[in-house]
């Protein structure tokens, strides 16, 4: 057994990182300025997106898009119960109201058809999460939007880099939000990216930055001016450059990450594919996988333990895991203001009672990947119904 405790998501930082913040911290411009620029130029580029803004959150990037959007009181905003309390939190922050749909049993992602069904008059956007990496079904959502005349908003936090049929999520015209928080496949420390087409950056900009109509780079760059003009009460929301020169050099080695992510999956999936105690992620033929989580799935018939003492198990033998996510309809601000019932989204509530997140990074030693793999073989076969 692992003598250490293997962390479930420790960032990967190089001497490139390190070198660039250093750089900034001499260069005499440490906020929003030429590093957080260029990361965006980079990003765009690497997406093949029509534009990119630099935020300080994905948290930030949902909320400036909705705004943005126009959406607010009266309105209504359908997404998943699958998902992180931001992607819910925004729509309240708004003043709209969030309606939930619940998730394919596969994917864990919204189900379109769930999403059709609770379309009404005040609907405005619907908003999906590409849970665990995995993008959700787009087209149907994107045929349902269009019919319905609604926003489509992506909660695009896990998928850096994921493809759907061929195309970077994040590469469309329409919004959608990236997440560099630490634990994510990409990070800045806290940070984020909304990608979309030119003309809703430019407002999403506005709308990030005090609602003024020029940025401070501009206004204090040779050339610039003092003046500018406020034309919405915006938020604060801007990269700096010290968080863009962490970004810059995690987007040069994403293919990197990506490559050694993607061999930890086929080392768990060959691990456990013979277990029947245990269901495996799915990756659907028309996607690309990013990969954040690996979330694995119990079979609570062929096991004597659930899923929370078999998270125990493997914290006794020293390996660290995470549950994503309890679902939003299960916490107490969002079940009593909507008097929610677990089983309303039987899909997403089964599932999360038998779900669990084994490490997944690019850290990760071959070593560490075989202790996981021992671990959980381990308590499988001592828990074997
Ligand atoms: C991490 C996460 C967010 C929030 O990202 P921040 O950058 O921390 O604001 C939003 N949605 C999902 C699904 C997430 O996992």
């Amino acid at each position: 057994m692992r003598t250490e405790f293997l962390p479930f998501s420790p960032p990967l930082i190089g001497p490139e990182e390190v070198d660039e913040v250093i750089d900034t911290l001499r260069s005499g411009w440490i906020t929003t300025g030429p590093k957080t620029r260029l990361f965006e130029e980079e990003f765009s580029a690497y997406l093949s997106a029509p534009g990119a803004l630099a935020l300080n959150s994905c948290t930030a990037g949902l909320h400036t898009a909705l705004v943005a959007l126009g959406i607010g009181p009266g309105d209504e905003v359908i997404t998943t119960p699958m998902t992180f309390t931001a992607s819910v939190n925004v729509i309240e922050h708004v003043g709209a109201r969030p309606v939930l749909a619940d998730v394919e049993p596969d994917t864990l992602n919204v189900n379109p058809a769930k999403v059709a069904a609770v379309v009404s008059p005040r609907t405005r956007a619907i908003l999906p999460v590409h849970f665990a990496g995995h993008p959700a079904d787009l087209d149907p959502l994107r045929e349902l939007a269009r019919a319905e005349g609604l926003q489509l908003i992506e909660d695009a936090a896990h998928s850096i880099p994921a493809k759907y049929k061929g195309a970077f999520v994040g590469s469309a015209n329409t919004p959608a939000a990236f997440s560099f928080y630490a634990t994510k496949n990409l990070t800045t420390g806290e940070g984020g990216m909304l990608t979309g087409d030119p003309e809703f950056l430019d407002r999403a900009r506005v709308v990030s930055l005090h609602g003024m109509s020029r940025d401070a780079w501009k206004r204090y760059d040779k050339g610039g001016t003092w003046r500018y003009d406020v034309v919405l009460p915006g938020f604060k929301y801007n990269m700096t450059d010290i968080q863009a020169s962490l970004g810059i050099w995690q987007l040069r080695k994403l293919q990197t990450f990506q490559a050694r992510r993607r061999k930890v999956v086929a080392a768990y999936n060959r691990a456990f594919c013979s277990c029947e105690e245990l269901e495996l992620p799915v990756e659907r033929p028309e996607v690309e996988h990013a990969w954040h989580l690996y979330v694995l799935r119990l079979n609570p018939a062929s096991l004597s333990i659930g899923r929370d003492q078999f998270i125990e198990e493997l914290t006794a033998r020293n390996i660290g895991t995470s549950v994503h996510f309890i679902p939003v309809h299960l916490h107490p601000y969002y079940r009593d203001k909507y008097g929610f019932q677990p089983d309303q989204f039987p899909v997403a509530y089964r599932n999360y009672q038998r779900m669990l997140s084994l490490p997944l990074n690019p850290r990760l030693t071959d070593a560490d990947v075989a202790d996981v793999i021992q671990a959980v073989i381990d308590v499988t076969q001592q828990f074997r119904r």
